[in-house]
Formats: C-alpha cells, sequence, structure tokens
C-alpha cells in the first residue's frame, strides 16, 4: 500500500492529489471530521467525511481509537491551524475500537491513570511527543561519539561483578528454585548454576568498558542497567538507561569537556529534530504551572531552560567549595534544609544538589574533587590523601545527571584502596591486568538517559519518559 505518514502529508506542497493515510482516530469534529493520528506527529490530519452519502454502519465504526485506512484527495484546508486536509473517499475500518470500554479518551487524562494504562498511553499526544524525543536523545548520542570516532562497545548484561560492591545486583540463575542445590555445608552450591558461579545483571558497564578503552582508546557503551535498589523516587528506575564512555588518555578537565559538550550536543539536536514536540511539551507545562501559585511557578519556560543549558559554560567548582556555600546557605528564609548540611565528608542529598543548580548558580554544575570516603574504589587519588578525581554533573529540576572520574591507573593506590573498602582483588583480577600491562591515564563517566529525557521533556517523574518502567512491585508490562 502507498501510505504516506501524516508528518510528510502535512508539510506537503502538492495538493490535489491521490494519497491513502493510515492510522488511528483521535478524535472527531462535529460530525464531519476526523482527526486522524499515525504517531509520526502530534498534529492529526483532517479527514472530512461525505456523512450524508456514507454507510452509516461504518460511520458508526469509525470511533475514537479505532484503526482505519482513508483513501481520498489532499486538498488544502480552509481549517484554522491546518493548511491541507483530506476528503476520503474511501474509508476502510482495520480495527475497531469499543468506546465504551476504550480507556483513552480524546480529552487530558491524569498521568496518574496512564501511568496505571501505561500500555496504551503511547496513543497520547503527551506520550507521543516524549518518545520522538527519546527516540532523538538516542540517536543523538550514537551520532555524537561516532562523530568523534567512538567505538560502540557492547557490554554484558549478564555479569559476574557488581562494579561498586553496592549490593544493588539482580541475581541471574537458571536454578529450579523449589529445589536449590546445596553444598555439603548447606550453601548454595552455584558450582551446579549454569554459570558455574553467581552471576547478576549489570549495574554498570564500566570496569569491562575499561577493558576496551585500554586498547581502542574511545569507547562507549549504551545499554540497559540494572539496580535493585529503593526506586520508589521520581529520579530512580530498577531498570534504566546508561551511556558511558571510556577514553584512554583523558584526564578530569577532558572527561568534564566531553560530558558537557556531549549534554549541549543531543539537547542541541533534540532541539531542531523535535521542535513541534518541545513546543508541545512547552504549552503542557505552561497549563501546569498556570494551576501553581505564583510564587512556585518556574521562572523559564521548558524551550527557554533548553536554550540556556546551551548558551551558558557549566559552573565547575569542587565539593569543598560546595560545602562552604551550601553551609552559609537556607533554601528560602523560613525553610531549612531537611538534611543539614553536617560539613565536609558526608554525601550530598539531591535537595542540595538542586539548590546549587536552582538557586544559587542557577545553571548545570560540575561538582569535582569528592571526599574518597563516598566514592567508588576506581577513581583517581588526589595528592591530599583525602578526595578523588570524581566529577557529578547537576541539572536543575533533576540533581545528578552525571557520575564520572578519571580511574586510578597506578596498580599499587589501586589495590591499597580496594583493600580498605574491602573489594576482593581476586574477583577482579581481569580488570587490574589493565593496570599491569600498558596501564595509563583514563576517564570516563555515566550519563542516566532518563535522566537527560526528563531534562528535554520537562516531566516530573522518571517512569513517564521510559515506555515500560521497571519498579519495585511493577513489571506487568
Ligand atoms: P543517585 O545518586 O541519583 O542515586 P548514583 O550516584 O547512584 O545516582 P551512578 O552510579 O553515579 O548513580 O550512575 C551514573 C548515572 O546513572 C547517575 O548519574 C544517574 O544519572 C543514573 N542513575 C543512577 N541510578 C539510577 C536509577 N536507579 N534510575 C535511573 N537513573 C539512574
Ligand atoms: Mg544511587
Ligand atoms: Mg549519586
Ligand atoms: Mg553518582
Amino acid at each position: 500500500s502507498q501510505r504516506v505518514k501524516i508528518k510528510a502529508l502535512l508539510q506537503s506542497q502538492q495538493t490535489e492529489i491521490d494519497v491513502t493515510v493510515k492510522g488511528w482516530v483521535r478524535a472527531f469534529r462535529s460530525n464531519r471530521f476526523i482527526a486522524l493520528n499515525d504517531g509520526s506527529t502530534n498534529n492529526n490530519i483532517q479527514i472530512v467525511v461525505d456523512f450524508e452519502n456514507t454507510d452509516p454502519t461504518l460511520l458508526k465504526r469509525i470511533t475514537v481509537g479505532a484503526a482505519l485506512s482513508v483513501a481520498g484527495k489532499l486538498v488544502a484546508s480552509q481549517g484554522k491551524g491546518q493548511t491541507v486536509e483530506v476528503i476520503a473517499t474511501d474509508i476502510e475500518i482495520l480495527g475497531d475500537s469499543d468506546p465504551e470500554k476504550y480507556p483513552i479518551q480524546p480529552k487530558k487524562h491524569s498521568l496518574e491513570f496512564l501511568r496505571e494504562n501505561a500500555h496504551l498511553r503511547f496513543r497520547t499526544s503527551t506520550f507521543g511527543a516524549i518518545f520522538r524525543v527519546r527516540n532523538s536523545l538516542a540517536f543523538a548520542v550514537h551520532q555524537f561519539f561516532q562523530e568523534r570516532g567512538f567505538v560502540y562497545l557492547h557490554t554484558p548484561v549478564i555479569t559476574a561483578s557488581d562494579a561498586e560492591g553496592a549490593g544493588e545486583t539482580f541475581h541471574v540463575t537458571n536454578f529450579d528454585l523449589d529445589n536449590i542445590p546445596k553444598t555439603d555445608t548447606g550453601e548454595i552450591d552455584f558450582k551446579q548454576d549454569f554459570f558455574g558461579r553467581p552471576t547478576n545483571l549489570t549495574v554498570s558497564g564500566q570496569l569491562e568498558g575499561e577493558l576496551g578503552a585500554m586498547a581502542l582508546s574511545d569507547i562507549y557503551t549504551f545499554g540497559p542497567t540494572f539496580r535493585a535498589e529503593n526506586s520508589n523516587t521520581t529520579r530512580h528506575l530498577a531498570e534504566f538507561w546508561m551511556i558511558e564512555p571510556e577514553v584512554a588518555f583523558n584526564d578530569l578537565v577532558d572527561n568534564m569537556d566531553l560530558a558537557e559538550d556531549m549534554l549541549k550536543y543531543v539537547i542541541k539536536y533534540a532541539l531542531e529534530k523535535n521542535a513541534d514536540d518541545i513546543e508541545f511539551l512547552t504549552q503542557r507545562l505552561q497549563e501546569e504551572e498556570k494551576q501553581k501559585p505564583q510564587n512556585e511557578r518556574q521562572e523559564m519556560t521548558l524551550l527557554e531552560k533548553l536554550q540556556f543549558c546551551l548558551d551558558h559554560n557549566f559552573e565547575r567548582l569542587t565539593y569543598t567549595e560546595a560545602i562552604e556555600i551550601l553551609k552559609e546557605s537556607t533554601p528560602n528564609k523560613k525553610k531549612k534544609f531537611q538534611y543539614p548540611v553536617e560539613g565536609w565528608g558526608t554525601d550530598l542529598q539531591s535537595e542540595h544538589e538542586r539548590y546549587l543548580v536552582e538557586k544559587h548558580f542557577k545553571k548545570p554544575v560540575i561538582l569535582t574533587d569528592y571526599p574518597k570516603e563516598i566514592k567508588a574504589f576506581y577513581m583517581r587519588q588526589n595528592d591530599d590523601g583525602k578526595t578523588v578525581r570524581a566529577m557529578d554533573i547537576l541539572f536543575p529540576g533533576i540533581g545528578e545527571i552525571v557520575g564520572g572520574s578519571q580511574r586510578e591507573e597506578r596498580l599499587d593506590k589501586l589495590e591499597q584502596r580496594m583493600d580498605e573498602m574491602g573489594i576482593p582483588k581476586d574477583e577482579l583480577w581481569w580488570y587490574l591486568d589493565t593496570r599491569r600491562f600498558g596501564a595509563c591515564p583514563h576517564a570516563g563517566f555515566g550519563l542516566g538517559f532518563e535522566r537527560l529525557v526528563l531534562f528535554v521533556t520537562g516531566m516530573g517523574n522518571i517512569r513517564d519518559v521510559i515506555p515500560f518502567p521497571r519498579f519495585p512491585k511493577n513489571a506487568e508490562f
């Protein structure tokens, strides 16, 4: 069939031509028009139906949600806000949709309702826009790295390492759960399991990524990541996608530059490629803002926020400098931080991160040189003996979006740190080989893809920017 996408039709310079469009009914207008959508854009094509001369039984089946194939003539439209429409000559119902039972109605549904109907929410304008923007961002990530000669290295989903020893892993096994083999001493006998040892879903591809970088120089991985942590927040999922570049010969400053360049590149790409969707999401957010009291409204629209991010250098400062700022601050006259900033050495809470970004600097911030106690074992130690070459990038409305570091390439320092932190060196012998043979300075970071999508779409809950969210007690579809 000669299906033309609705987005292309709406931009057509030619009229008075025969076309076939296929899509789903989004709405009717005054019993004479159908608003048809095929997901290529949020704009519907208007189908003009000759009401009098159409079989009434067919007309009755044109309900919201029904799938149609429409043949007709593309003509210039007199209607407001549209340049073309289709005068239908032949309408075929491909799939009925019972209007009594169909949950998605041509009205504004709450995000909570749509989350409960996540299998159908793709059919709304909001989620159409979100997932098209998500798609563009993913494509732009690859384009950014490919243009710079990075190798896309697929790191494993099933691993034996839990990168940071945080114990937030999902176990992988093919044991019959009713009959788990035990050793003589009553422990689970993993020797009999599929891989002959305990395994889990990856929490980060970094350690494997470093192996690649130590030969290919510039690599990135971009895949699903799993953490069995408390994901009952608006910023955590049990399954999320992470982008992790790892670059040989880079130091912390190179690492910050790479991350900032990349974030700006992909945001710019989406702004151009998905101008109409981002405009739609901006409008949507403005409507929401109007419901709030004046003093709680955002100062910038979504579009302005994204543009602002492109136009300004991210603020770069050390953790130590940030603590000084936070100690002297209260978020506003009445309210203190929920978690008081005790002083040097404690990890920042997201309220602190957001304060720095949203109130103090009013732009994205890169914090560096964190206390080694609150960071992973593989980060390069500074000469002060107290801090490591870590960097976190903090975004307005989000908090941490990127976590990265220059890596500890010195074998003795790395082993010493692993001992201090109780990380078994024998299990990571393969990782330590990178420090034994041709070790070199290198750096990398992890960007939480959904947090990026949150920022670019202006949505407030991470569950709304991934097609099939995974969080505690939720994995039905
Ligand atoms: P947070 O402090 O927000 O829990 P983290 O420091 O534990 O994040 P990292 O281990 O540094 O996370 O992972 C790198 C990036 O992956 C984070 O900066 C964030 O963007 C993203 N990320 C981490 N955990 C999750 C999660 N559960 N769901 C979605 N994204 C996540
Ligand atoms: Mg975490
Ligand atoms: Mg963190
Ligand atoms: Mg982190």
